[in-house]
């Protein structure tokens, strides 16, 4: 990707954000089975490889979101421990999650709505890393290899979402199982330590009314039952880059 379709998508990024408010009263809302319908996780045994055969997404359905998506920003703080930077200014702190407030220009009209790593199923942050440190496991999840990346941000410039961010200090009191360093890239990695033990993503269980996990590969899993039904927007579905992450009511 060259640097002006980087900054084309930048640019644009907002602005398709407000026009999309403009349809949102026209689709059909839907309503989870049960509290316990946040989606299924199978684990896989720690000796088997990752395969292809899943690929892990989630629907957000923003219209029940009470809070916009708040309280899946804390919850993946906590899980994670991003944010807590004390040498850091406001705009250098990390964000794997933040909640992204949209107002139609003309109605004004707003709704607000937690936007994370969309997991892209072609993912521009992975095309322009020169080491290999971004990189997506073949169940779709993409995530950042601390160990090799470099620190060059040149994920950062390619993601459209601005999902990704840097860490600009040194670091305390670290959670062992998501490990972060000074002077790497990181983003969302969909609580992968949580995924492999069968677990749901932390967001995921902070909002089980509004989110649903699961296997996107899997027709009759209960998130590609709820995408069948009412479809699964995605963010500037005009890159092409058919995002794991998918909303519904925007
Ligand atoms: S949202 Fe950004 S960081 Fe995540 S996979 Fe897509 S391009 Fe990469
Ligand atoms: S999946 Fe995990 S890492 Fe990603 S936003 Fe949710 S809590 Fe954060």
């Amino acid at each position: 990707m060259n640097q002006n379709r980087v900054d084309e998508y930048r640019r644009n990024f907002m602005t398709t954000l407000g026009g999309v408010a403009a349809v949102a009263a026209v689709a059909p809302s839907f309503v989870l089975q049960t509290a316990h319908a946040a989606g299924e996780v199978a684990a896989k045994p720690v000796d088997q490889a990752v395969t292809n055969a899943k690929r892990w997404g989630m629907l957000i359905d923003v219209t029940k979101l009470t809070d916009g998506g708040a309280g899946m920003v804390a919850a993946c703080k906590k899980e994670h421990g991003w944010g807590d930077e004390t040498h850091s200014a406001d705009t250098q702190k990390a964000h794997w999650a933040r909640v992204v407030k949209v107002t139609d220009k003309l109605t004004k009209n707003s709704f607000s709505l937690p936007v994370m790593c969309q997991h892209c199923e072609n993912p521009p942050c992975v095309d322009v890393c020169p080491t290999g440190a971004s990189m997506k496991r073949a169940d779709g999840i993409v995530q950042v290899n601390k160990h090799i990346c470099i620190g060059c941000r040149y994920c950062m410039m390619a993601c459209p979402y601005k999902a990704r961010s840097f860490v600009h200090e040194a670091l305390q009191d670290q959670k062992p199982h998501s490990p972060r360093g000074m002077g790497t890239v990181e983003s969302c990695n969909m609580c992968v330590h949580r995924i492999d033990e069968g677990k749901l993503p932390a967001c995921v269980e902070a909002a089980p009314d509004a989110v649903i996990f699961g296997d996107l590969n899997d027709p009759n899993s209960a998130v590609s039952q709820a995408m069948k039904t009412i479809g699964g927007k995605q963010i500037r579905a005009d890159l092409g880059l058919n995002t794991g992450v998918r909303y519904h009511g925007i």
